[in-house]
């Protein structure tokens, strides 16, 4: 069978009013870039008809490939298995409500025609949803931007276009707990942004209440930073810190006949010094702790780009 030369991957969770209208959509953006590709639909464990109006459709077109789910695993979970099965030089994800229109694919085939590896679709503008949401979202991204150690762009989703030397890097990343636009960030290459109005989504609601984003924004943090970890360091030094400041001050005040700290200064005093040493001891066990989650994730040591056999070209 041929290979296409782009795949797009869109995850799927209970969308069975969405699919027919987000497959005729990219459909027909496909033909008009005229390249080859395939549609990989992967059914998150639905509920509603999506598997059966996935199955249709696989049947109809056989650029669409279907990927059916034996129960819910979540959505970067779906679009994971996407890029596993994607054969593509260059790989889409994007949401199946059509909230990341089709009608922005041309543009990021075009950066990637352009020679960029990595081109993610930067929202400008989103229509359709709560202020709520809005704000989590806001307050998410910058904290991840704060206390990540990789350079995750604002306002960016998991709407983008890779290459396929990318895809292969992630998909050798097999990390439980996955945060994709981190990864994609963390491999490097060249990467480009490309704006896009985020359109309300066209049937549905949110699939993403607020349990799951929470649980979406502590992968987030906890896979690319060990921030939380030495929390317990930092507040032990500050803990033990006020301490060892505050006993030369209680002493010369009790030898100058103040009552004012009589008895339970010293107590207080040992407290706190020894609650500030335990922070800190906790906080080393979380700096051992964070290395073995960091050889745990078995993440490549380093992504080359270039090797010395390759041919150099000029570009
Ligand atoms: N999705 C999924 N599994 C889930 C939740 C969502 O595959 O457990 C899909 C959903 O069908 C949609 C995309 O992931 O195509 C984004 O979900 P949603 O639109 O609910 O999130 P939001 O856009 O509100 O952040
Ligand atoms: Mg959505």
């Amino acid at each position: 069978m041929e290979v296409p030369s782009i795949s797009i991957v869109a995850p799927i969770y209970n969308e069975e009013t969405t699919i027919p209208e987000f497959y005729r959509r990219v459909r027909e953006v496909m033909q008009s870039i005229g390249d080859s590709w395939e549609l990989i639909l992967v059914d998150d464990g639905s509920q509603d008809g999506s598997s059966e109006r996935i199955r249709e459709l696989a049947r109809q077109d056989h650029h669409v490939r279907r990927v059916i789910f034996a129960r819910n695993f979540g959505h970067q979970i779906a679009v994971t298995a996407g890029l596993d099965y994607a054969r593509g030089q260059a790989v889409i994800i994007m949401d199946s409500d059509l909230q990341d229109p089709p009608e922005t694919i041309p543009d990021l085939v075009q950066k990637w025609r352009e020679g960029y590896e990595v081109v993610y679709a930067v929202r400008e503008k989103r229509e359709g949803e709560s202020w709520f949401k809005l704000f989590t979202a806001s307050i998410f991204y910058r904290l991840i931007y704060r206390i990540t150690d990789v350079t995750i762009p604002m306002d960016v989703g998991d709407f983008r276009l890779m290459d396929r030397t990318v895809v292969d890097v992630i998909n050798h990343m097999r990390e439980k707990h996955r945060f994709l636009r981190g990864m994609a960030a963390w491999v490097g290459f060249r990467q480009v942004g490309v704006t896009y109005q985020r359109a309300a989504r066209f049937a549905g609601e949110t699939k993403y209440p607020l349990k799951k984003m929470l649980k979406f924004a502590s992968d987030a943090v906890t896979s690319f930073s060990y921030f939380p970890l030495q929390m317990a360091t930092y507040l032990g030094f500050i803990s033990a810190g006020i301490s060892i400041l505050a006993i030369p001050v209680v002493v010369v005040l009790r030898l100058a006949g103040s009552q004012a700290f009589y008895g339970q200064a010293t107590t207080l005093l040992a407290v706190l010094f020894l609650g500030g040493v335990q922070l800190i001891s906790l906080g080393i066990l979380g700096e051992y702790i964070g290395r073995l989650y960091d050889e745990a994730k078995g993440r490549p040591l380093y992504i080359v780009r270039e090797e010395p056999e390759d041919v150099i070209n000029e570009t």
